[in-house]
């Protein structure tokens, strides 16, 4: 199986992408791990693209499609995928469908988690973090009513990541730049969502029963 997941920030993509990945037997694909490998090690994309970072700019679409079809191209990726942050755009969709045309394959399946923007902010919005031992309290789901880490005794804060209006911008940002890539997906008629509320096992089990028919 070969597939895309997509969601917004806070439906707990990056955890939904490892376990759907481990229940097909498929390798994760994230942009995030393909950059660090490729910078580890010391290949010449790695070095382009540290080359960016180092002085503060993105790095070029055109580094990290050579980098997503160099990855695509090992053995472990030939029986089916699960990509994690690519695409991020119609071109790069566009560009994602040639390079698997070349590879004379397709995708089976554009997964998105589809969560309630309410929902997604009361999840971070209410995250606390310890200010000595960094571990996340949450003021609903832990019924934290004081400010104080039960682990260490350590005072509590809201980081600006999780301030709700910092929250509710990221939300806006997604939504205007996934919004086209969804559409692309819906017109090539692979899109699937999978309502991403409640807790992470049941999450995947949902996406699984949706993804169970195109499971050859
Ligand atoms: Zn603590």
């Amino acid at each position: 199986m070969r597939l895309v997941l997509v969601g917004p920030p806070g439906a707990g993509k990056g955890t939904q992408a490892q376990y759907i990945a481990s229940n097909l037997s498929i390798p994760k694909i994230s942009t995030g791990d393909i950059f660090r490998a490729n910078v580890s090690g010391g290949t010449e994309l790695g070095k382009l693209a540290k080359e960016y970072m180092d002085r503060g700019d993105l790095v070029p679409d055109e580094v990290t499609i050579a980098m997503v079809r160099d990855r695509l191209s090992e053995d472990d990726a030939q029986d089916g995928f699960l990509l994690d942050g690519f695409p991020r755009n119609v071109p790069q969709a566009e560009i994602l469908k040639k390079m698997l045309a070349e590879f004379g394959v397709a995708l089976d399946i554009v997964l998105e988690l589809v969560v309630d923007e309410d929902e997604v902010v009361r999840r971070l919005a209410g995250r606390r973090t310890c200010s000595q031992c960094g571990r996340i309290w949450h003021v609903d789901f832990d019924d934290k009513k004081d400010d104080v880490c039960d682990a260490c005794g350590g005072s509590l804060y809201q980081r600006d990541d999780d301030k709700e209006e910092t929250v509710r911008r990221r939300l806006e940002v997604y939504q205007e730049q996934t919004a086209p890539l969804i559409t692309f997906y819906a017109d090539e008629e692979i899109l699937v969502g999978v309502d991403a509320a409640g807790p992470v096992e049941e999450v995947t089990g949902r996406a699984m029963e949706a993804l169970a028919p195109y499971i050859g």
